[in-house]
């Protein structure tokens, strides 16, 4: 490895064949090779040996709402991607809404890059919006480098960023699938929604009636039927309903282009411990029973469920009251998510490569970056986590870096501390301290 400039060493290098011993010789900013533990430094080389820390690669979260302009109260550039850096997170990719403007054209998409651009601690890339009325904008944001659309079916939360209906979602997708790209969709059909009780106030269980199980299934068989009939490529956003598993399976057994994602807090939190009033919980769809979240597991486990992401949705602690009829839907995890996954992953019998298979590999692959991310491997950007698997800590609100330090993982005990996390062989973080910000702004790969 004489012309290495950097290797890093760990007894425990989650790599594509497995968990090993290992030395990664990394150069300008990528990994050159996967190298036995012991293999020799030369000289003028800088040897960075993590000892039996996990050295994992940097995940990849595709679901994260920076809010950035027009929201900034909310989160930020500058903010988001420091806490994605503390938690182990080197890419992130923005959504189109709670923006102003939202990035549903060009100009849009150009006017969020520029704010980003100097404030990304790790690398950013930007999904497009799918509105009703803008199919004439997708084709020229996938050619500016969006990695995909997103379109709900039922009310975003935010006036600005409307909901497709069923005619419309057909001709954004038949626009979309003209050049092959991606549509991602928040599955929640907004006549169960309308036909569900409606109490409002501060308790749980009013809340979870409200959103039910059969609005995700409803609209989940409404996407499949649409990639079906266009032979699309689709997305489920943020499955909560594990009601609509047997629909996922049977669709991709029946050779229809559909990927799904999850969430931290599905997997890691449960209805019933929701105390009433807690709308920091609250997120559309919702956090379900124990019962639900077990088949979330299982779906991992067996595929059918492909990548986890966070979801990451703040906004300033007043929109979070007590009534979660009113209250801000959307959890704040970016810096916890591989924590918290890991913990419960760990509980259940998984190990950390498959944790990194859900949040960096799959990810990467779904937003086709996975030439360059997603994986410890020759060719790859040097992008790691160092992990500390078995230290716990107590989560402490003040230690986020998020811009509003409202976190429905408060007091819980979590697995898995980041010592260090490298970005295209630069350390960003240790131990709290950042260096200035060395992110790039990605695009879709042609
Ligand atoms: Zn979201």
């Amino acid at each position: 490895m004489s012309d290495a400039e950097l290797v890093l060493r760990s007894t425990r290098v989650i790599t594509p064949e497995g968990t090993r011993a290992a030395s990664v010789a990394v150069s300008a900013g990528k990994i050159t090779a996967v190298l036995p533990h012991d293999a020799p430094v030369a000289e003028g080389t800088r040897l960075e040996d993590v000892g039996d820390h996990v050295l994992l690669p940097g995940l990849v979260d595709t679901h994260v709402h920076v809010n950035d302009p027009g929201r900034t109260e909310w989160e930020g550039f500058w903010t988001a991607t420091r806490a994605a850096a503390a938690g182990g997170i080197t890419t992130l990719v923005d959504m189109p809404l709670n923006s102003l403007p939202p990035t549903t054209t060009v100009d849009h998409l150009r006017t969020k890059q520029a704010v980003a651009a100097g404030k990304a601690h790790v690398d950013v890339g930007f999904w497009g919006g799918a509105l009703p009325g803008n199919a004439k904008d997708l084709r020229p944001l996938h050619e500016a480098g969006v990695f995909g659309f997103k379109a709900f079916l039922s009310p975003s939360g935010v006036d600005e960023f409307p909901h497709l209906d069923q005619a419309g979602l057909a001709r954004s997708l038949a626009e979309i699938a003209s050049f092959d790209g991606l549509l991602i969709v928040h599955a929640e059909d907004p006549h169960h929604l309308a036909a569900a009780p409606q109490h409002g106030g501060p308790r749980y269980a009013d809340f979870l009636a409200s959103r039910p199980r059969d609005a995700e299934d409803t609209a989940v068989a409404q996407v499949i039927a649409q990639a079906k009939r266009l032979h699309a490529r689709v997305h489920v956003l943020h499955l909560s309903s594990s009601d609509a598993l047997p629909l996922i399976a049977a669709a991709r057994a029946d050779g229809v282009r559909i990927t799904v994602e999850t969430c931290p807090h599905y997997l890691t939190l449960t209805a019933e411990e929701v105390p009433d009033g807690a709308s920091e919980f609250k997120c559309c769809p919702p956090i379900r029973e124990a019962a639900n979240r077990d088949l979330l597991w299982q779906a991992l486990a067996d595929g059918t469920i492909d990548c986890v992401v966070t979801d990451h949705s703040p906004s300033t602690a007043d929109l979070k009251t007590a009534d979660f009829a009113t209250a801000w839907g959307g959890i704040s995890g970016l810096q916890l998510s591989l924590a918290a996954v890991w913990t419960e992953a760990r509980r259940r019998g998984h190990d950390l490569a498959d944790v990194v298979r859900w949040m960096s590999t799959r990810t990467a692959g779904l937003v086709g970056l996975d030439a360059r991310k997603g994986a410890i491997a020759p060719g790859r950007d040097a992008d790691f986590a160092v992990l500390a698997p078995d230290a716990a800590f107590t989560v402490d609100p003040a230690r986020l870096q998020h811009r509003n330090r409202v976190t429905a993982y408060a007091g819980k005990t979590l697995y898995g501390v980041v010592q260090s996390t490298w970005l295209r062989g630069e350390r960003i973080v240790a131990d709290g301290e950042f260096t200035e910000p060395r992110g790039r702004l990605l695009s879709r790969t042609p």
